[in-house]
């Protein structure tokens, strides 16, 4: 099964692609840990995204396009993968689509006012790499020093990735939309919920 789970940023798409990873034993791409882990090392990749990512921008396409082929290369994407933030444009939809074949895309409905609160909450463990929300999904078992936010999670990155979400994104959705391909789900309630629903509809 090769999926995209597809939603605005801070919809829930790095939660439930971790949920589903263990459901269906099939890997989780994300485009964005592909590109904070090459900031980490400090490779000339990452130095020329940050400056995209940090300002709440898309990295260009022909960059995250170089990635995506070649992580799909790798054996264990043989049996399926689950795509997370990406494609994020038309033209990365079009190319995935001459190096892969994709069967479904579910879609992660959020209000776009419930956006904001979501991501600047956000936290993630250095550890466990578990997303939590300080409010809404507190982490328990973890130390408080683990918790890291991200260097986009903050209020202004936020409405420039809503921006770049709207305007450039968006449209990805018509584009399978027309290719009968997405399922869309209410991302609003609890993500065991939403997992439990996901599970059913890739079961089948
Ligand atoms: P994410 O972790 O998916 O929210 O991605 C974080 C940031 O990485 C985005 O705001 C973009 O700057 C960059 N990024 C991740 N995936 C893509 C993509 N498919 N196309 C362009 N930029 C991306």
């Amino acid at each position: 099964m090769n999926l995209i789970l597809f939603g605005a940023p801070g919809a829930g798409k790095g939660t439930q692609a971790k949920k589903l990873i263990e459901e269906f034993n099939i890997p989780q791409i994300s485009t964005g840990d592909i590109l904070r882990a090459a900031i980490k090392n400090q490779t000339k990749l990452g130095l020329e995204a940050k400056k995209f990512m940090d300002a709440g921008n898309l990295v260009p396409d022909t960059v995250v396009m170089g990635l995506i082929e070649e992580r799909l290369k790798e054996e264990d994407c043989k049996k399926g993968y689950i795509l997370d933030g990406f494609p994020r444009t038309v033209v990365q939809a079009e190319f995935l689509d001459k190096v892969a074949s994709i069967d479904k895309v579910i879609a992660l409905d959020v209000p776009q006012e419930a956006i904001v609160e979501r991501i600047t909450g956000r936290r993630t463990s250095a550890k466990t790499g578990k997303i939590y929300h300080i409010k809404y999904n507190p982490p328990v078992d973890e130390d408080p020093k683990d918790l890291i936010q991200r260097a986009d999670d903050t209020e202004e990155a936020v409405v420039k990735r809503l921006e770049a979400y709207n305007n450039q994104t968006l449209p990805v959705l018509d584009y399978y939309k027309k290719q009968n391909k997405v399922t869309t789900v209410d991302g609003s309630r609890h993500p065991d919920e939403i997992s439990k629903e996901l599970i059913e509809i890739l079961g089948k």
